[in-house]
């Protein structure tokens, strides 16, 4: 355990020296900084990797990662309705990037963009609860339709070894227990919900009909760079961050003692890159992705205060529909079988996404 944190202190020193020195002349730099850790022990030159959504934010992070570690291909697939080509600027003169402006709520598109591929990271859906319960015929079509054509697509073709795809802490839903352990699981509380559990039921019902391999990864609120503080769904650590760089008082939906576990960007980077390569007992899994300790919005809000030295005082609203309490993983799960091993705490997390933004 000491020897684990003492890794993640030097990479975390490592990353914000290299940060600090090189961000404010090329802000792309900070995520190719961010790629320091390894996370495979594969040699990536000889795959081609398919990830859609790679323009969204957690996406991007991947393809980030993929790139700088020498992958043989990266090919993005994304409709940009929520991402943005900026933040794969960085790699348009890589020849081992090419980008596919496409949806997936076409099976032909699908089928296109897995052509020649090895390995799959889908992370292309709408997220945010209240969209979903705002508009749950989109959030249907691309959430649910377009995960059953990535599966199609994965089903009939002749290069791809495994789809590893983003599930959800939400499919927890009105499960009172804590921490939440991957089989046992409620009802869900919003469409969002519905789609993302729904995603686990087809990817399980695949692979015993036709043998296809996929990995499940239930995030737990992840942040960090490339994540949006604009538009009406963004989330709320770039909405707090957005109003401390605005000096404006952010709103807390309810009392604020709601917990999270929130979950640096490169750990969920890492849990894709190990469930690509992860030993057969992963296959048909979906695994909690998280660092494994929550903490309240009103504490996050302190915790980004004293970071930005900004001190500005919250208002509180009411508490949204469809919201969980609280949420803790369990990550003994995706230790043991994806030998996944978070390495930035929130606190290096949100230290590291400020220098950014
Ligand atoms: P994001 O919105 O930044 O990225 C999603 C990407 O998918 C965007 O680039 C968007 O343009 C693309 N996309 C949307 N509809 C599409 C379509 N029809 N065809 C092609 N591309 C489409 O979101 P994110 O936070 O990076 O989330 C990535 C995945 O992780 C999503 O599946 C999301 O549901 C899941 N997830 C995220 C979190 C989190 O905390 N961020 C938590 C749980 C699950």
């Amino acid at each position: 355990m000491k020897a684990q944190r003492d890794t993640a202190k030097i990479l975390v020193t490592f990353v914000k020296n290299s940060v600090s020195s090189v961000v404010k002349k090329n802000p792309h730099l900070t995520i190719k900084a961010l790629q320091t850790p390894k996370y495979h022990t594969t040699d990536l030159s000889k795959h081609s990797f398919l990830i859609t959504g790679g323009a969204g934010f957690i996406g991007s992070n991947l393809v980030a990662y993929l790139l700088g570690n020498n992958a043989k291909k990266v090919r993005v697939l994304d409709n940009l309705a929520t991402g943005f080509r900026k933040n794969l600027d960085a790699f348009q003169d890589n020849p081992s990037f090419e980008f596919l402006e496409g949806d997936i709520r076409d099976l032909e598109t699908c089928k296109k963009a897995m052509d020649g591929i090895d390995y799959v990271s889908h992370q292309a859906a709408l997220g945010s609860v209240p969209r979903s319960i705002n508009n749950p015929l989109t959030s249907n079509e691309v959430n649910v339709t377009g995960f059953l054509n990535m599966l199609v697509a994965q089903k009939e073709s002749e290069s791809v070894k495994r789809l590893v795809y983003a599930a959800s802490s939400s499919t927890y839903g009105d499960s009172k227990n804590l921490p939440k352990v991957e089989d046992t699981i409620g009802k869900p509380l919003s469409p969002y919900a519905v789609t993302k559990l729904v995603n686990e039921l087809y990817a399980d019902v695949f692979h015993k009909t036709y043998g296809t391999e996929t990995v499940g990864l239930r995030y737990f609120n992840v942040f960090g760079p490339n994540q949006s503080p604009t538009g009406a769904y963004a989330a709320v650590i770039p909405l707090f961050m957005q109003a401390l760089k605005d000096k404006k008082s952010p709103t807390i939906n309810g009392d604020g003692e709601q917990t999270r576990d929130f979950t640096f960007v490169q750990n969920a980077v890492q849990a894709n890159v190990r469930a690509f390569f992860a030993k057969e007992e992963a296959v048909n899994e979906v695994f909690n992705v998280a660092f494994g300790e929550r903490i309240s919005l009103n504490t996050l809000w302190e915790n980004l205060k004293s970071i930005s030295g900004i001190d500005i005082t919250a208002t509180y609203g009411p508490p949204r529909k469809g919201d969980v309490r609280d949420s803790l993983a369990n990550i003994d799960k995706a230790r043991k079988l994806l030998e996944y091993n978070p390495l930035f705490s929130v606190k290096q997390g949100l230290q590291l996404t400020w220098e950014q933004f």
